[in-house]
């Protein structure tokens, strides 16, 4: 480089981090000093710029090109930072880190001076996109399109990250929601994950996700009797739930008219008389034994009708046992995948909120279904044997199942079992995540298949996996065994057998909950 020229460095793309990396190794090697260079991008890319990213934990820096010998070793710390920091939108951004790497060869005290300007700006730009990366993940919304026969349903998503994050989130969704089919758009980037293989491409407007679904009128319900006046704090509200962000959330709708009320609905609760409060619904957790089948199924009420009955009563809405009844509520109603409208009734988890274990099961069964409860029929008192040999007293456990209504097909007179599809069971995913959030457990049992693949968002072969603890996509331990009907379904001469297995399977979380106390 001879007197003010400049080299201009045009990369691939806003994120094209190997692109960046390779360019800096080469000026850095030829000694070009931050300011002879220019750092450009195309106004827009529609490359998969991640696809061949190959990064190793430190990264020796060297170039074919080399003037003088370079051997550059740069810390794993820095080499994390420049990964999140050419994900910010600031056009800045290449300069600085081709400064700090510059600086970090020619200054080593630049490595003990954490207030360094160029430092701390670029912490401040890595924070900015971590920020903006956990709150695509959660504030994005999908909405259900149905499409012809034999497709599943698309479920799309508008969201407006502030910076170039799309391609570095999608694999979170892509775990998340792996048995369904879906698409974010953004402003400048789109995904859409169809069941094998995520597909990046360009941008798209607000008009193309599309309008609001019968699932979204249940979670407003949810959302509504779930608020709990008495602890708005509204300033914080906004600091979690940035209000440029509400006009893609469904719930948001609702807050200005909770807040308006919040202080006279606070006020009636701190005046009020303590009183039991009337339920509709008796809370699941302590539901009585059942004594008859429960009656025929009912009539579906409109979500509407859901919203105002649930609105007139005294709510405890920071009661997690007020909270599950009302999920229980909702997912009575729930007709989003075609098992709800035979079946009795929905069945919802039982037992302790915060209980340490929550053990997950594939559906009700025929007994279930007209009981009301989980685990009560067959499989159930094989479950029940397990736990009186185990030593854990069934109501110190939250047992629930992944799918809440009965599925079976009629034989005669008699209702045969019949497996949930993958969309069916995706499309209860919600209820069971609701669920989960209101426990809280320390670590859950998946029973079978359907329970594995609905926890760990992934297929999950029981038979090899299972004895085992996995983590969840939000790093909640998961112990993989069978469920119990498989063990009555199993060939008698290999019950017993079967059945000391399974037991030793769920000693696992035995073991474990030991030491989590
Ligand atoms: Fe809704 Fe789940 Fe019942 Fe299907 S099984 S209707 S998703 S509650």
């Amino acid at each position: 480089m001879s007197g003010n020229s400049v080299i201009n460095i045009t990369l691939a793309g806003e994120t094209d981090w190997p692109g960046f990396r390779k360019e800096a190794r080469a000026l850095l090697a030829k000694l070009i000093a931050p300011v002879g260079v220019a750092w450009h991008t195309p106004a827009s890319s529609t490359a998969d710029l991640f696809s061949d990213l190959d990064v190793s934990p430190t990264s020796p820096v060297t170039s074919a090109h080399a003037h003088g010998p370079i051997n550059l070793v740069v810390p794993s710390s820095f080499v994390t930072l420049c990964e999140t920091v050419i994900l910010h939108n600031d056009p800045a951004r290449f300069g600085l880190l081709y400064r700090l790497l510059w600086r970090l060869v020619h200054e080593p005290a630049l490595r003990n001076d954490p207030l360094d300007a160029d430092r701390v700006k670029a912490q401040h730009m890595a924070q900015s996109v971590r920020r903006d990366m956990h709150k695509m993940k959660a504030f994005v919304r999908f909405r259900t399109i149905e499409r012809e026969e034999g497709k599943p349903p698309l479920h799309v998503a508008w969201f407006e990250p502030d910076n170039h994050i799309v391609e570095a989130v999608a694999p979170f969704f892509m775990r998340r929601f792996t048995q369904m089919e879906w698409a974010i758009l953004t402003p400048e980037r789109s995904v859409h994950w169809n069941g094998e293989r995520l597909h990046f491409g360009p941008g798209g407007e607000p008009r193309d996700a599309p309008a609001p679904d019968a699932g979204e009128a249940l979670w407003l319900t949810y959302y509504a009797n779930i608020f709990n006046p008495a602890r708005l704090k509204m300033a914080m509200m906004k600091k979690e739930m940035p209000v440029k962000y509400w006009h893609n959330l469904p719930e948001a709708e609702l807050i200005s008219g909770l807040a308006a009320d919040a202080m006279a609905r606070s006020g009636h609760m701190v005046e009020a008389a303590p009183t039991q409060p009337a339920r509709r619904i008796v809370p699941v957790a302590r539901v009585a034994a059942p004594t008859a089948p429960t009656a025929p199924h009912r009539g579906v009420a409109g979500a509407e009708d859901v919203v105002r009955g649930l609105f007139m009563e005294p709510i405890a809405a920071d009661n997690p046992v007020q909270a599950l009844a009302i999920l229980k509520e909702a997912t009575d109603r729930c007709r989003e995948c075609p098992i709800g409208k035979h079946a009795t009734q929905s069945v919802f988890g039982e037992g302790p909120v915060h209980a340490a274990l929550m053990v997950v099961g594939e559906q009700p069964g025929d007994q279930e279904d007209l009981h009301g409860r989980p685990f009560v029929g067959p499989a159930g008192r094989l479950f029940d044997q397990a736990l009186a040999q185990l030593g854990w007293p069934r109501e110190q456990l939250y047992v629930t199942n992944a799918v809440k209504h009965f599925k079976f097909e009629l034989r005669g007179k008699r209702r045969i079992h019949q497996t949930p599809t993958q969309r069916e069971a995706a499309a209860c995913l919600r209820w069971l995540e609701s669920e989960i959030e209101q426990v809280q457990p320390r670590a859950l049992i998946a029973l079978g298949a359907t329970a594995a693949r609905a926890l760990l968002g992934r297929p999950v072969a029981v038979t090899r996996e299972r004895g085992q603890w996995h983590e969840d996509a939000r790093g909640r331990k998961v112990l993989v065994t069978l469920h119990p009907s498989a063990l009555l379904r199993s060939d008698p001469s290999e019950h017993e057998q079967a059945y000391k297995a399974w037991l030793d399977d769920l000693a696992l979380a035995s073991e474990w909950l030991k030491h989590a106390v």
